[in-house]
């Protein structure tokens, strides 16, 4: 495989179109808005000035780069070559159902078509086009550059000949492929959110506080980042319908989102994104601060 198409420039679809094109293949980014191929572009170019900086990419290899990255604004021109599209647009059910239809009409017959959504089903997505052997997740980290984990989610009719195929092809990105089944929440977000809501019930519950929980799951457990933080920096909202996709594929009330969590994603309080979750973010500021509503 040498030609790629991504779907949808933002966080995500930046970021992936940056590894691919770092590792010398063709890349067409394809999103509806013009801003936000624009916007991509001057991101990718800012991220290979830091990888310049610290001296694990040189000018030549930054250009070569930006070089392999060609922007289209339609679906239907953008993945005429393509040998694996992955589809990194926002998070949205009906959305994704309606690109699979236009991936399977316009890429070539033979042609991966893989997703990186959070936790919608592989095997719903690859049942909307006539190719569902070849539809696969491709579960990238955030931030893509920097994250060595590729989940790959086999649906239930993915052949196994393009499992394999994309285990090799993560590979050759420098990352690490794991292959889990198509089930809710796949396996980072079935363990990471009932942890992330488990620590907002713990707040709601006021058995402590937003300082004290983080500081207890980060200096105790070695995690980089305390649970209410991580969740900040994920988007509230993303949690509230990862854990509502876990809640309605088990039918499990341990999986029922925290009613704290429910009522800041409603009042729009959706973390770093918005300015303020359990910490308020200042522009320009890198320092912790706990909200308001929260401080004890
Ligand atoms: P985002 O909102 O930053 O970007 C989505 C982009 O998709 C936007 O630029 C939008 O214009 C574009 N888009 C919408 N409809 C489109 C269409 N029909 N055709 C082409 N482009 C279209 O979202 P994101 O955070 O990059 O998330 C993208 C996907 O990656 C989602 O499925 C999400 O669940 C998944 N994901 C996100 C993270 C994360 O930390 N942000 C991590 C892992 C996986």
């Amino acid at each position: 495989m040498q030609k790629i198409a991504v779907i949808g420039a933002g966080t995500m679809g930046n970021g992936i179109a940056h590894v691919f094109a770092q590792n010398g293949f063709k890349v067409n980014l394809i999103d509806v808005a013009d801003a936000a191929l624009q916007k991509a572009l001057q991101t990718i170019g800012k991220n290979l000035d830091r990888q310049v900086t610290k001296g694990t990419v040189t000018e030549a290899q930054k250009a070569d780069t930006l070089a392999n990255i060609t922007t289209f604004t339609s679906i239907e021109q953008g993945v005429q070559q393509a040998e694996l599209v992955v589809e990194a647009a926002t998070e949205n059910v009906n959305l994704k159902l309606k690109i699979f239809q236009e991936l399977d009409q316009f890429a070539p017959a033979g042609a991966i078509l893989a997703t990186n959504t959070s936790s919608i089903s592989i095997t719903k997505i690859a049942a909307a086009t006539k190719r569902p052997g070849k539809v696969i997740g491709m579960h990238f980290m955030n931030p893509v550059p920097v994250m060595k984990l590729v989940e790959i989610i086999n649906g239930y009719a993915t052949e196994k000949e393009v499992s394999a195929a994309i285990v090799t092809l993560s590979e050759k990105l420098g990352k690490v492929p794991c292959v889990v089944n198509d089930y809710p929440g796949f396996i980072a977000n079935r363990i990471l959110m009932p942890m992330i809501n488990e620590a907002i019930y713990s707040l709601f519950e006021g058995v402590a506080g937003v300082n004290e929980i983080d500081t207890v799951m980060k200096l105790g457990m070695a995690h980089p980042m305390g649970p209410l933080q991580l969740a900040d920096f994920i988007g509230l909202d993303v949690c509230l319908s990862i854990l509502n996709v876990l809640h309605d594929g088990f039918g499990n009330p341990k999986y029922a989102p925290c009613p704290l969590l429910v009522n800041m994603v409603t009042a729009g309080y959706l973390g770093a994104k918005s300015g303020e979750g359990f910490y308020k973010y200042t522009p320009g500021s890198k320092d912790l601060v706990v909200s308001d509503r929260f401080s004890r």
